[in-house]
Parts: structure tokens; C-alpha cells; sequence
């Protein structure tokens, strides 16, 4: 197996040939970005919509579009940070991604953390969220920073996608990016310290 990849683009071109998530059948193609976020900050959604798979990058649809809304809040643009999603085909008629499914896209996510090697993974919605804090519930959480064992920070938000069903959920969305805004203001070096006693490969790879 490959693991010495050069870029972004090369490492998701070889794992868009070397997995076998059932996904791929339905998929038009696989969703991913290319390039590595300047500011550090990595996202992570659930699994690839419509627009998505035609366009075939992540969060481009109605939600990618409150997303950039988000960051625009905080000062960030789409270009600063990284995007990605649990698993990289679209399922079927919008339904939630399978445990089979997650897993089958498991190491090639987990090879693409190690390249980007975030500063701070912010989870959008449920099941990022508990890739990294298998005990979080999204309802109570959200809004609040773990720290994963690879001593990665974990910031948990709600999907952006939960906030156009369920309008009232825009302005605690808009207030808990606030909170990461702050978040990342104080973290710099408490996110340094932590991360130079962890044995990060071992970790990012296991989970
Ligand atoms: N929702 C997601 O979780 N990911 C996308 O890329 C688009 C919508």
C-alpha cells in the first residue's frame, strides 16, 4: 500500500482506485479538495450531496454555501481552510452514510489527515463528530472543543445542512462559531503543547 504521497491530489487519486466503498457504483465520482488550508483549520461533513458529486468538491450546494457565510463571520475564507466529508461518494437519496460505507473510507480519510495535519478538526454534524468523540451527542456538545488523543483540538458544531431544515438552529450556528473564533484565538499554544507529547501517526491511523 502507498503511503508516501506528494500532494493532496495524488493521495485521492490512488485511494479513489484503492477502496471499496459500494458508494462508487451509484457515485458520479468522488468529492475531495486539493488544497491545504493556510490557516490550519480543517472541517469535516457527513458524506457528499448532489451538487457535490457533480461538481465533485465538497460543500458547493445550499449548505456549502451557509458555510462560507460562517466563515465569513469569523474572518476566514473557504481558500484558508480545508474541507472534507466522513466518506467521499454520494449515497443514494440523500440518506445518511452506513457504518460499512464510513469504514470503507476510513483509511483514506485517515491518510489524508495525516497530510493536512490540522491545527484544529472542526466536525459539521453527528457522525464527524463521533469519528473523534465516539461519546459526544451533537445536541449538548456542539459549540465546545474535546481534545482527541493524537492531541488534535476537536471543535464540534452542528451540520450546516440541520440549520436550512431548522431555521432556528442559523443564529446558535453563527454563535458557536463565534465561540470557536475565541477558540482559536486562545489555542495556538495550548494546541502546540499538546501535540508534541502525542504519537500522532499511531493515532490518526487507528481511529
Ligand atoms: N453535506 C456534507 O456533509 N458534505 C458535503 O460535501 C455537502 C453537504
Amino acid at each position: 500500500m502507498k503511503t508516501d504521497f506528494k500532494t493532496l491530489k495524488e493521495l485521492h487519486q490512488y485511494y479513489a482506485v484503492h477502496n471499496d466503498c459500494k458508494l462508487k457504483e451509484s457515485a458520479t465520482q468522488p468529492v475531495y479538495e486539493i488544497d491545504p488550508p493556510s490557516s490550519g483549520i480543517l472541517f469535516i461533513g457527513e458524506a457528499p450531496g448532489r451538487n457535490e458529486d457533480l461538481q465533485g468538491r465538497p460543500f458547493v450546494g445550499a449548505a456549502g454555501k451557509f458555510l462560507d457565510e460562517l466563515l465569513q463571520i469569523i474572518g476566514l475564507t473557504r481558500e484558508e481552510v480545508y474541507v472534507t466529508n466522513i466518506v467521499k461518494y454520494k449515497p443514494p437519496n440523500n440518506r445518511d452514510p452506513s457504518d460499512e460505507e464510513k469504514k470503507a473510507c476510513r483509511v483514506w480519510l485517515n491518510r489524508e489527515l495525516l497530510f493536512v495535519n490540522p491545527k484544529v478538526i472542526v466536525t459539521l454534524g453527528r457522525h464527524a463528530l463521533i469519528k473523534f468523540v465516539p461519546e459526544a451527542k451533537i445536541s449538548t456538545d456542539h459549540g465546545n472543543s474535546f481534545t482527541h488523543s493524537t492531541g488534535i483540538p476537536v471543535f464540534a458544531m452542528y451540520h450546516p445542512a440541520a440549520a436550512l431544515y431548522n431555521p432556528n438552529l442559523k443564529d446558535t450556528m453563527k454563535e458557536d462559531f463565534l465561540k470557536l473564533k475565541e477558540f482559536l484565538k486562545t489555542a495556538d499554544k495550548k494546541i502546540k503543547k499538546d501535540r508534541e507529547k502525542k504519537e500522532e501517526i499511531n493515532e490518526i491511523l487507528k481511529m
